[in-house]
């Protein structure tokens, strides 16, 4: 047999039960804030990455996807979903003028090395907003991810984190600072340190390295050159969220590494997954668009990483149950196509119930094994008596005192939703 490919991976039905309430529920709360669906490509030119991610970020440099196309043009899978929004809202002059915010979901590839949390195919479901220059807006994709993970029920497994990267002068004023600090301690540097001195140094201040991590300590300190205006921004923006309830922790380590991320930074993070702690991260990037050739255009938002996400639901537990609601046991193969239109019926009068038709034969005991093993609620019997009677036995599967009932076809639904 061929294999998958590594870090790509199968979501199995008993997982993609959980992956589907996941997304639902996430989309739901999106949507309840009246962000719009974007559908974007998976395939894009290399460049739009190379520019809207940066050259200088692991993504562009050693993570991405990149194939010739038949034409010699350079595409890549999409390693993130922002660069494709900007591209899109931009190519189809939904920029100019006015403001937007809006919602994509799917896949983002990345070549990383696998491990809990960490997949080469991995989906992300993303928020941004374009045209809005006040922290308010900040605020409203944070009080979203809140949104999410309590209507998911795994608020108590994140927190969050935020910080201010300042106007692009104050980082670029900033950087100089760092980069003079660490270059005569360049050799005490991680390997992945050392080269982003060179290529993005803020990035540094990110590193896991216990050792890098000690030289920061006495490092220049970003919020000490974050400029007045970014100040006033950040402070707006904490206090929002005071008045929200939104409990944070100002984190001045948080980065992201390129010159068109300003102000807001942040992240929601949990210490249950090891080492793959970030969940949601986002910010602003008021430079973004401009760094694309479209015209300045303030911007903000987040990506949820809902591989992540998925494995918090199984830690607290969420289980959902399998699909059939109705499992039709049909005696005799006379019936099997009787039972094929009585199933379509049912399926019409309630569409909000999943309706599965035994195949394969068997008598009613070893019929009603496989609906109990399908996890169904109801059973419903049809075999030679039924059909001539048009009398149906419908059997709640998990209640006895609801028990097995004779009804007509069209008194189906009712008794299902009056004992569901
Ligand atoms: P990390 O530091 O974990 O590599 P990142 O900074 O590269 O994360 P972003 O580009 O900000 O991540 O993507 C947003 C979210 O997407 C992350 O917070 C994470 O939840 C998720 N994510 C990123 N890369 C992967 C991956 N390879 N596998 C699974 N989820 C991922
Ligand atoms: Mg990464």
């Amino acid at each position: 047999m061929v294999k998958a490919v590594r870090g790509m991976r199968d979501i199995l039905p008993r997982d993609a039960r959980l992956w589907r309430l996941a997304e639902d529920t996430i989309q739901k709360v999106i949507a309840s804030f009246a962000y719009e669906e974007i559908r974007l490509p998976l395939l894009e030119f290399t460049e739009l990455f190379a520019r809207g991610v940066g050259e200088a970020t692991d993504i562009v440099e050693k993570e991405m996807y990149t194939l010739a196309d038949r034409d010699g043009d350079s595409l890549s899978l999409r390693p993130e979903g922002t660069a494709s929004c900007v591209r899109a809202l931009e190519e189809n002059g939904l920029l100019y003028n006015q403001s937007q915010r809006v919602t994509y979901a799917g896949p983002m590839f990345r070549y990383e090395k696998p491990q809990k949390g960490r997949y080469r195919q991995f989906y992300q479901i993303g928020a941004e907003a374009f045209g809005f220059a006040g922290p308010d807006v900040d605020v409203e994709l944070i009080a979203m991810g809140a949104a999410c993970w309590k209507a998911l029920g795994i608020a108590e497994h994140i927190a969050l984190e935020v910080n201010s990267l300042g106007s692009s002068q104050a980082r670029i004023a900033y950087k100089e600072a760092l980069v003079a600090y660490l270059t005569p301690l360049k050799t005490e540097l991680d390997e992945d340190s050392q080269r982003r001195l060179l290529t993005n140094p803020m990035r540094i201040l990110d590193s896991k390295n216990p050792a890098t991590q000690e030289l920061l300590q006495l490092a220049p300190k970003l919020p000490d050159f974050v400029d007045e205006e970014s100040k006033a921004h950040f402070q707006q923006l904490q206090a929002t969220l005071d008045a929200m309830g939104i409990s944070y922790k100002v984190n001045p380590n948080l980065v992201r590494g390129l010159d068109y991320y300003t102000h807001t930074v942040f992240e929601w993070v949990t210490q249950d997954l090891g080492s793959q702690g970030a969940v949601c991260a986002g910010g602003r990037y008021d430079g973004l668009v401009q760094q694309l050739g479209g015209r300045n255009t303030p911007a903000v938002g987040f990506a949820i990483g809902l591989d992540r996400v998925v494995l918090l639901c199984e830690l607290a537990q969420k289980t959902v149950q399998p699909a059939a609601d109705l499992y039709i046991c049909v005696l005799g193969d006379e019936l099997q196509s009787k039972g094929m239109i009585l199933a379509s019926q049912l399926r019409e009068q309630m569409p909000q119930t999943s309706v599965r038709l035994h195949m394969g034969g068997g008598n009613f005991k070893k019929q009603l094994k496989r609906a109990d093993a399908s996890g169904a609620t109801w059973a419903l019997l049809y075999g030679e008596e039924e059909a001539a009677s048009g009398e149906l036995s419908l059997k709640h599967l998990r209640d006895p005192s609801v028990g097995q009932v004779k009804l007509l076809l069209g008194q189906v639904a009712q008794h299902i939703g009056a004992n569901s």
